[in-house]
């Protein structure tokens, strides 16, 4: 790569090469603009090429509505680039394929691509671009971007320019696709909110999600290393809370609880998608001051109504029987005793429960209270909860509603969602949407 300066002009300057870059990248470059892609990092996609543990979960089987509800407050901002994802470009599976790649979903839900891992989907996509002539600037941080009357002034961190004007680089439209804060090391940083908030865009709060859950509960610290197929979890309503202060998701759980996921206790807490993907919302309730309870059903066909008739009928057969002989035909042996235990049941036979205690042991199976005491930092978290305000942004073509020319996709808008490939389909659809917007401008400046 030679001096930053030799570049020359370019159309479209996208500040992070990570999964929402890379696309955005290629719809524009596909779409005959001049692009540059820089990151700060030496290596484009660092992030992209952990995901999924190394294998790259591009996205899931879900149909459009249930895709977009996943995101809860954010479904009505996410649905229009999802939309233009599956009717331009087939969805995930039909974006990869003229790179050759193939996706199948083993399980029938979460899709990987065939045959390759992160790191070769994210080399395919460096070749594409590179057929397309896009200017790749590794190790380059955008520091600012200002507006001037031909576009934009792109200034780079430490060492550039070397020389010439007092911007390192000039383009007519800039996309703002650099990420989260999550994980630093594989590039996460404050660098979107940085860099959008002297343009005038507000930024919400900021804080880790899809990590581990602390609780304060001690006697669950005993599970250590049990694992659950299945859990509902859900967050509870603040019981003082006549009307939960911000997003929807707050009070989401008492009409409409998440799927069941899986559920695994760590040395801390919980883990396992059903906690991760709570995080975030779990984060931001007690930034506010909150007291968050997480609740879980550990037996997500029963609820608690259906414990105490199952309950009842066992007592009725076979009254000799005990709590936990029936407790563990469905919960972990240990599960099973603890649960027993925290509902405050000797392991008496049935015959001599009493009604209380046959309340009491259903409602801890259905609906287990764990006090959340914090959760993973930004350095163990796999996503950011928050980001660029969602009213500044046109979510039909990724556009700043503030600054012409001006474009934002992937995480590093206030948009978050749950474990199994969500978020890497959302940062494709958006990247995507915002780079062929831009270059079917009329002007190529993006402006309004
Ligand atoms: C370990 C791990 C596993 C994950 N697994 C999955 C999974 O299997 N499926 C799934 O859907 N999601 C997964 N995610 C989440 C997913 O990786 C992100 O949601 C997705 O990468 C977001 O894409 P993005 O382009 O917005 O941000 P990123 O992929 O983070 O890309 C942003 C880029 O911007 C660069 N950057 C930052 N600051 C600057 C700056 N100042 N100038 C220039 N460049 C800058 C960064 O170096 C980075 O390369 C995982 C996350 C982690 C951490």
């Amino acid at each position: 790569m030679g001096p930053i300066d030799s570049i020359g002009p370019i159309d479209l300057l996208v500040a992070g090469g990570g999964a929402a870059g890379l696309a955005a990248a290629w719809a524009a470059a596909e779409g005959g603009l001049r692009v540059a892609v820089a990151d700060r990092l030496p290596r484009f996609g660092t992030r992209l090429r952990a995901t999924g543990g190394g294998r790259c979960n591009v996205g899931n089987t879900a149909p459009l509505p249930d895709f977009a509800r996943a995101f809860g407050a954010a479904e009505r901002f996410v649905k229009p680039a999802l939309a233009a994802f599956w009717r331009d470009r087939g969805g995930v599976e039909g974006w990869l394929s003229p790179l050759g790649i193939q996706c199948r979903a083993d399980d029938g839900f979460h899709l990987f691509p065939v045959h390759i891992g992160a790191d070769e989907l994210c080399e395919r996509l460096i070749r594409r671009l590179r057929q397309f002539r896009v200017t790749l600037l590794p190790d380059r941080p955008v520091a600012s971007v200002v507006q001037n009357e031909r576009g934009f002034g792109v200034v780079f961190d430490t060492g550039f320019p070397a020389s010439g004007s007092a911007h390192a680089l000039e383009a007519r439209s800039v996309l703002i696709a650099c990420g989260g804060r999550a994980r630093p090391d594989l590039g996460g940083s404050d660098a979107a909110a940085r860099l959008a908030r002297p343009l005038g865009h507000a930024v919400t709060w900021m804080g880790p999600a899809l990590c581990g859950l602390r609780v304060a509960e001690e006697w669950c610290l005993s599970l250590t290393g049990i694992s659950l197929p299945l859990v509902r979890a859900w967050l509870e309503k603040p019981p003082d809370s006549e009307a939960p202060s911000a997003s929807q998701d707050v009070s989401r759980p008492q009409t409409k609880p998440p799927p069941p996921a899986p559920l695994s206790f760590t040395h801390t807490g919980l883990s396992g998608p059903a906690a991760l993907n709570l995080a975030g919302e779990a984060n931001r309730r007690m930034a506010l001051g909150e007291a968050v309870d997480l609740r879980a059903n550990f037996t997500p066909s029963l609820g608690p109504n259906e414990w105490r008739a199952r309950l009842r009928e066992e007592r009725r057969r076979d009254g000799a029987r005990t709590a936990l002989s029936i407790a563990r035909q469905s919960l972990p042996l240990a599960l099973a005793r603890a649960l027993i235990e925290q509902a405050g049941c000797a392991d008496v036979p049935l015959a001599r429960m009493t009604r209380r205690e046959v309340e009491s042991l259903s409602d801890v199976i259905t609906r287990c209270r764990f006090r959340i005491a914090g959760t993973g930092r930004w350095d163990q978290a796999m996503a950011a909860k928050g980001g660029i305000d969602l009213g500044g942004v046109d979510p039909k073509t990724m556009r700043s509603r503030l600054v012409p020319g001006l474009y934002f996709a992937g995480e590093a808008l206030d948009v978050d969602g749950p474990c199994g490939g969500y978020n890497l389909t959302w940062a494709f659809a958006s990247g995507a949407l915002a780079g062929s917007h831009c270059a079917a401008m009329p002007n190529r400046a993006g402006v309004f």
